[in-house]
């Protein structure tokens, strides 16, 4: 996988007919602050699609890459894999994309197509997958270069600031609702960016929703409360029904026990997240019955289709809060301290 752009030295620079030359806040190492430099784009390849960019959401998960939680990112790193953009150049080999459609790419942004999970429609665990924002550069930029299989179109009526945290708080989110089956009762843990979508889509699925937020944060549990949700209380308590399924947004593994606490006999607690601090130990009781946990890993391009079918329908109505491209270390920052109602929205220089 060769990389999809370059920093731009002035003194070590020819221009040569088709570089694209434009602005992107950089990682250069884990535990950095990210910089923000001048890059050149390469043209698309057979393939690929050259977006000039409209937004990008801000997710937990480039908390994750950007404080060396997740290993082995590539370096330098453009973070970011909820993009909304517009496509500006076409590689060969596409003839469903024009020039000017709206596009967006999510977490997953390549696979091989040859491995046995690829063959077997689970591409989200395919061996060698790039992932964007982590092993390919992504949205916290001018422009981005990407496999044009991972390009979603968007539905017409989302802004491009609204339609950034679908791509992976509403995608992931789906694929972990999935997981939930026919739960009547759900449980989510962690009210942020993915639980606010996912909410009302549950809601609209007819389900009874249970909110659980950090204990003390009664802004997060009135939220909730506004989005549907039967019951919003911190996270330490039992909700007043036994629950069929529970999801866990929160990287915080102690909610494991928690939820496994919360839900009912044969029920199912879903891990959502990419990353997790270590699950304590906790009595065989809690899971005796038939209870279960999974995780949810990455998404299929049908969770992504799927979704964005889905999300007009009910209509998922995102709530963000907008910075600057500039600003993205302030975006970051507040997240790490949870200091964001909804999903936070990167917006390149006009
Ligand atoms: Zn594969
Ligand atoms: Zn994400």
């Amino acid at each position: 996988m060769t990389s999809q752009t370059e920093i731009y030295h002035p003194s070590r620079y020819c221009k040569s007919e088709g570089d694209l030359i434009g602005s992107a806040m950089v990682l250069a190492a884990a535990g950095r602050p990210l910089e923000r430099l001048r890059l050149i784009w390469r043209q698309p390849r057979s393939g690929e699609l050259l977006l000039k960019i409209h937004a990008c959401g801000v997710c937990r998960t480039d908390l994750h890459v950007v404080d060396g939680e997740l290993p082995h990112p590539k370096l330098p790193l453009v973070p970011g894999h909820e993009v909304i953009g517009k496509v500006i150049a076409i590689g060969e080999g596409i003839d469903h994309v024009q020039i000017g459609d709206r596009v967006g790419v999510p977490w997953l942004g390549h696979v091989c197509g040859t491995c046995e999970y690829c063959c077997t429609a689970r591409e989200n665990l395919c061996e060698t997958a790039g992932f964007t924002g982590y092993q390919r550069d992504g949205g916290y930029a001018d422009y981005m270069v990407a496999d044009a299989r991972f390009c979603f179109s968007i539905p017409p009526g989302y802004s491009d600031e609204s339609a950034a945290p679908l791509m992976c708080a509403g995608l992931i989110g789906y694929r972990a609702l999935c997981k939930a089956g026919d739960a009547y009762r759900l449980g989510l843990y962690g009210f942020g960016a993915a639980a606010h979508i996912l909410a009302q889509v549950a809601h609209h699925q007819g389900r009874r929703v249970f909110a659980f937020a950090r204990p003390g944060d009664e802004t997060a549990m009135a939220f909730a409360r506004q989005l549907g949700t039967v019951w919003a209380g911190p996270s330490d308590q039992r909700p007043p029904e036994a629950l069929d399924a529970a999801i866990i947004f929160a990287p915080i593994g102690a909610l494991v026990p928690a939820a496994l606490r919360a839900i009912r006999p044969g029920g199912r607690v879903i891990c959502a997240g990419i990353h997790m601090s270590d699950i304590p130990s906790f009595p065989y009781e809690l899971l005796w019955r038939e209870r279960e946990v999974v995780s949810v890993a990455n998404l299929t391009r049908r969770d992504g289709v799927e979704f964005l079918a889905l999300a007009p329908k009910v209509p998922v109505r995102t709530e963000t809060v907008r910075y600057a491209m500039a600003d993205a270390n302030k975006a970051l920052t507040d997240l790490r301290s949870g200091n964001i109602r909804g999903a936070a929205v990167l917006m390149p220089a006009p």
